[in-house]
């Protein structure tokens, strides 16, 4: 399974340009940003599955936290552009 902390090509396709961001406490660039991933759900009688396709979300909304000192906010107010 592939590391969650590796730079994913998907983010590129997100909507908007390109940025970049950093802590702004700290100025460290080394965060983590909670994001929304689609699973398909496969039911059974008595049971389910959900797996995971791959494909990641994340806005301007979502929660992002520093590595470096733990400051929490939206990851719009890491954005550096
Ligand atoms: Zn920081």
């Amino acid at each position: 399974m592939a590391s969650s902390r590796r730079p994913d090509s998907n983010l590129l396709a997100m909507e908007h340009d390109p940025m970049s961001w950093q802590c702004p406490k700290c100025n460290s660039a080394r965060l983590s940003v909670t994001v929304q991933v689609e699973a398909k759900l496969t039911q059974s009688e008595d049971n389910f599955e959900t797996d995971a396709d791959g494909d990641h979300a994340w806005d301007d909304d979502s929660p992002m936290t520093c590595s470096d000192c733990n400051f929490t906010d939206k990851s719009l107010a890491f954005a550096t552009d």
